[in-house]
């Protein structure tokens, strides 16, 4: 495999772009909005600069890897080469279906179709292409180019050929793949997703506050953030419609979400990108503040 094409140029998409373009793979970085293209390349490049000076990577390679990036806003364009293509538009089920049956026309009948959504079935994405045995999950984690994990999600039709081939790639990326199978959540969202659920009911059902919920956590498990203030950091509208997911897709009360979780997303309080969640955020702010309605 040499040509890769990146669909979506946001948080996750300029980072899978980046590790692509590090590890030598010419990409195709695509996204609907130039604006976003032009935002993604100064992440990369602001990225790779932080890495040439911990010295984890020389300027040449920082180079090369810019070099090997190529934007565009036609997905025809973009694609035509590709031997594999790994979507990360936004998450809506409505857009990556209308993706994937552009891109089952527009690509190589040999090209495999990735995508890196959180949550939508990679059986249902397969099923608008004539190539679902070439359509697989590859669920890199945020920050990419930091986070080691990749999950390599098969759908129902996918071939063990086409598995290996993605699992051997993510390793050619420096990550460590993971194989797991196609049903709600995958293994990591559907572990940690009733986990920060839970926390939030806590929360909810006044059993104790932010802080408390978070250090114990923190303290008491290991885990290197609270749920709640990791729930800020995915975006508590995501932490939502993948609830959402794992409720209708197993039909099973315990997936439910908190009716806090609920109010807070439909108030706009969505965590770190709108300014307030379980805490606030202030711009060049480096210290923890629970949210008003939390302080107490
Ligand atoms: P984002 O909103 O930051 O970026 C999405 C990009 O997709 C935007 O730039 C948008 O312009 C573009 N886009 C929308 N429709 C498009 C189309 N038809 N063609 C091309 N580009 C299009 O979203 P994100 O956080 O990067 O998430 C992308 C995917 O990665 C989602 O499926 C999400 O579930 C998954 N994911 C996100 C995270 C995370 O922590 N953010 C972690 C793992 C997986």
């Amino acid at each position: 495999m040499k040509n890769i094409a990146v669909i979506g140029s946001g948080t996750m998409g300029n980072g899978i772009a980046h590790v692509f373009a590090q590890s030598g793979y010419r990409v195709a970085l695509i996204d609907i909005h130039a604006e976003a293209l032009k935002k993604a390349l100064a992440t990369i490049e602001k990225n790779l600069d932080r890495q040439v000076g911990k010295q984890t990577i020389s300027e040449a390679t920082k180079k090369s890897a810019l070099a090997n990036i190529t934007t565009y806003t036609d997905l025809k364009t973009g694609v035509a080469e590709s031997d594999l293509v790994v979507e990360a538009a936004t998450e809506n089920v409505d857009i990556k279906l209308k993706i994937f049956k552009d891109l089952d026309g527009f690509c190589k009948p040999e090209a495999i179709l990735a995508s890196n959504t959180s949550s939508i079935s990679i059986t249902k994405i397969g099923s608008v292409t004539q190539r679902a045995e070439k359509v697989i999950g590859m669920h890199f984690m945020n920050p990419v180019p930091i986070m080691k994990l990749v999950e390599v999600i098969r759908g129902y039709s996918t071939t063990n050929e086409v598995t290996n081939t993605i699992m051997e790639l993510s390793k050619n990326l420096g990550k460590i793949p993971v194989e797991v199978n196609d049903y709600p959540g995958f293994i990591a969202n559907r572990i940690l997703m009733p986990m920060i659920n839970e926390a939030i009911y806590s929360l909810y059902e006044g059993v104790a506050g932010v802080e408390e919920i978070d250090t114990v956590m923190k303290l008491g498990m290991a885990h290197p953030m609270g749920p709640l203030q990791l729930a800020d950091f995915i975006g508590l509208d995501v932490c939502l419609s993948i609830l959402q997911v794992l409720h209708d897709g197993f039909g099973n009360p315990k997936y439910a979400p908190c009716p806090l979780l609920v109010n807070m997303v439909q108030a706009g309080h969505k965590g770190v990108k709108t300014g307030t969640g379980f805490y606030t955020y202030q711009a060049g702010s480096k210290d923890l503040i629970p949210a008003q309605r939390f302080r107490k």
